[in-house]
């Protein structure tokens, strides 16, 4: 990871800086490259065009003596993964609130993407193999106007950088057993996840958990003498296995139909949102370290509006009017329940295990057909195939399982393996009472199903056609960025990902758009499937980690799931399929 260019020393460095004084801001150019700060090295890597553009890219290189970091803190990539967002978020913290503003627009700022309540492999702050630490950031280079202010690039570069790198990237700058508490934390919920698959659960929630956020637009905890901290009802109660703390007791969610019932505002949305984020580690002090969800745990939900490209929904919808074929649907403007339609055959096609639906964010429709509405609207004359017709098959032919918010149609009772009821911020195991009821009050409907779902989803094979996967704008450049937290501007396309709800960070996003250029340059040929596409983007990730993307050193990119990537891919409006 180590600069391989010439290395020059600081005095040189220093001695441009003084000579470019003054001068017009171009002659920033001359500090790319790699300089010797007494025991780091700076490499100064894009300079940027004017002070008010995006600050210019540089890393900071580390010694395994400097930063000296014991190894048994780094004894496992989820260890490293832990410290690394540690460091991470404390460079982060304190660029952010030491750098003053050295003159116009951005001269002065530090600024380096910093992970959020998850913990990604990320490519702010890596610790290399050796143990040495590379921190990548952004530097706003001083400026009046235009005029370039030497001095204070001096300051900037040759005392404030190495300072924050000094209180933030050391093995001395923490408080002792703080860094062991995120490389433990980690560890401890990548061995959660690992045990789910024996246990035979699609996610576990410990005892003590919080779950609730501290606001809509807050991802940190809820605080205070309100929160209800989470505690697992005796029948689904199962301990689990962690390396550094010991067994973890909690509740166990098994494979099948899991529901989650109960009144409004009782939790239910903040279970599943946890169970959501669960496919992800968190941050200590997040409140859910120990909820971990199976890795193929694929959130499904209603996005009206969007497109769809050539996705067999068949085995929810068909016969819609105007013959319209299901088998290959394509829109630019998809209903409520053909959006959820296809967002759940998309996540069966790049291999989701487990679905994960609320009724708040779902389409009624698609759901549910009620015993009344079966005999209003007869089935000739209604398309869709309910969800609730589908889940048991799902589970039983494919192996796929369901955890549904449902407080509003008890029809789900007879087909649940597990309910579990939010009351009072507490869960309970009403498994036996919803089969009682169930038995007691039957609802008289009629499974109505066409055709088989194992057979209608084998026929499905769609594969991009390249020219419709075009980064490119009107005058042929490429053209690609992120805008707000959930759209990507790729060519002349906005991509809208703010229904996908498991991309949970700007650099997550950020490395998924440059994970469709990567794909559109180097993977899709006509030739491959959508699901051999994805494949073989996780696979370049894999073989040449996350600096495949971008300009191959950029600080501001986080590693996303294959499910997530697909989302984006099939959201680009202009895709075509043959
Ligand atoms: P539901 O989906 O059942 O209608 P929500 O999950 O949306 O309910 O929760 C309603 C409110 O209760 C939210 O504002 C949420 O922050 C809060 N809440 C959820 N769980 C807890 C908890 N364990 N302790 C305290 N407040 C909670
Ligand atoms: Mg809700």
């Amino acid at each position: 990871m180590h600069p391989h260019t010439h290395i020059a020393p600081a005095e040189q460095l220093r001695e441009i800086l003084r000579r470019i004084d003054g001068r017009s801001y171009k002659a920033y150019q001359d500090i790319r490259g790699s300089w010797q700060l007494d025991d780091m090295t700076l490499v100064v890597d894009h300079v940027q065009g004017d002070p008010f553009a995006a600050p210019s890219r540089a890393r900071l290189f580390l010694s395994p003596g400097l930063v000296d970091f014991p190894p048994d803190l780094l004894s496992s990539p989820s260890r490293i993964l832990g410290v690394e967002a540690r460091l991470a978020r404390e460079f982060a913290r304190r660029a952010a609130s030491t750098t003053r503003k050295m003159g116009s627009g951005r001269s002065g700022e530090i600024q380096m993407e910093a992970p959020g309540q998850e913990v990604l492999e990320g490519t702010a702050v890596r610790i290399a193999a050796d143990g040495g630490v590379e921190a990548r950031f952004r530097v706003g280079l001083p400026a009046r106007g235009r005029r370039i202010q030497g001095r204070q690039a001096e300051e900037l570069l040759l005392e404030a950088l190495p300072l924050l790198a000094r209180n933030s990237l050391l093995a001395r700058s923490f408080e002792p057993g703080d860094l062991r508490l995120h490389a433990e934390t980690n560890e401890d919920a990548e061995a959660l996840r690992t045990g789910l698959a024996d246990a035979g659960l699609v996610a576990f929630v410990a005892d003590g958990a919080v779950l609730p956020r501290s606001s809509g637009i807050d991802d940190r905890p809820m605080e205070g003498s309100a929160v209800v901290p989470f505690r697992a009802p005796e029948t689904l109660r199962t301990t689990l296995a962690t390396p550094n703390g010991g067994p973890v007791s909690g509740m166990g969610i098994p494979h099948g139909v899991t529901l989650i019932v109960g009144g409004g505002f009782h939790g239910k949305s903040t279970l599943l949102r946890a169970l959501e984020r669960g496919v992800y580690n968190h941050r200590p002090g997040d409140g859910r370290e120990r909820v971990v969800t199976a890795p193929g745990a694929v959130k499904i939900r209603a996005e009206d509006g969007r497109s769809v490209a050539g996705v067999n929904i068949s085995p929810f919808i068909d016969t819609l009017p105007g013959d319209r074929d299901t088998r290959r649907f394509s829109t630019s403007d998809a209903s409520g329940s053909t959006s959820q339609a296809a967002a759940l055959v998309e996540a069966l096609e790049v291999g989701a295990s487990a679905l994960l639906m609320d009724e708040d964010t779902s389409a009624t429709n698609f759901m549910i057909r009620d015993r009344r509405m079966q005999v209003l609207v007869p089935r000739e004359g209604e398309p869709i195939t309910p969800f609730i017709d589908r889940v048991c098959e799902l589970h039983d032919e494919l192996g796929v399982s369901s955890v549904l918010v449902m407080g509003g149609s008890g029809d789900y009772l007879d087909v649940a393996d597990t309910v579990i009821a939010m009351r009072d911020y507490r869960a309970s195991d009403v498994t036996e009472r919803a089969r009682a009821v169930a038995m007691e009050h039957p609802t008289g409907r009629l499974r109505e199903i066409p055709h088989p779902l194992a057979g209608a989803l084998d026929e499905e094979l769609r594969r991009p056609i390249p020219e419709s996967l075009r980064p490119t704008s009107r005058r042929g450049r490429i053209k690609l960025k992120v805008r707000g937290d959930d759209e990507i501007v790729f060519g002349t396309e906005a991509i809208d990902l703010a229904a996908v709800d498991q991309l949970v960070s700007w650099s997550q996003t950020r490395a998924v758009s440059e994970a469709l250029l990567l794909a559109s340059s180097r993977v899709v040929d006509g030739h491959g499937t959508v699901a051999q596409v994805v494949d073989r983007v996780m696979a370049i990730l894999d073989e040449e980690g996350l600096d495949a993307l971008g300009h191959g050193h950029d600080g501001d990119l986080s590693r996303f799931r294959r499910y997530e990537f697909a989302a984006a891919l099939n959201r680009l409006r202009s895709l075509r399929i043959s």
